[in-house]
């Protein structure tokens, strides 16, 4: 039998106020908190921000907690969030947070 996709998705948790839990297809069950996800939006404009060295988020008189406001999925492959300050064009592959997830857990592991 084919191994399954690590980054198949087989269930999405979204708490508003605390942040996304994703499990994968192999099981493994992963926590984004919104501060993370908000601060490392990958949309070209948070980028372009990381990249000339200014925080992507929280940003000077926005809200100072991160909130998802809604949440949809992108096809099969990703998700994107509506935030509280209005900002909403990223889109999360899910692969991508898989990598992050597998890093946090790497970093645990060398602690
Ligand atoms: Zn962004």
């Amino acid at each position: 039998m084919p191994e399954p996709a690590p980054s198949r998705v087989d269930k999405i948790d979204v708490e508003r106020d605390r942040g996304l839990t994703l499990i994968f297809g192999d099981g493994r069950s992963c926590f984004f908190p919104n501060e993370q996800l908000r601060r490392d939006c990958p949309c070209a404009t948070c980028r372009g921000l990381r990249d000339a060295g200014e925080p992507a988020w929280p940003r000077p008189g926005g809200p100072p907690s991160a909130r998802i406001e809604g949440a949809e999925l992108v096809g099969a492959w990703g998700v994107s969030f509506q935030w509280n300050d209005g900002h909403s064009t990223g889109i999360y592959p899910f692969d991508a947070l898989r990598s992050w997830c597998d890093q946090e857990v790497a970093a645990d592991e060398a602690r």
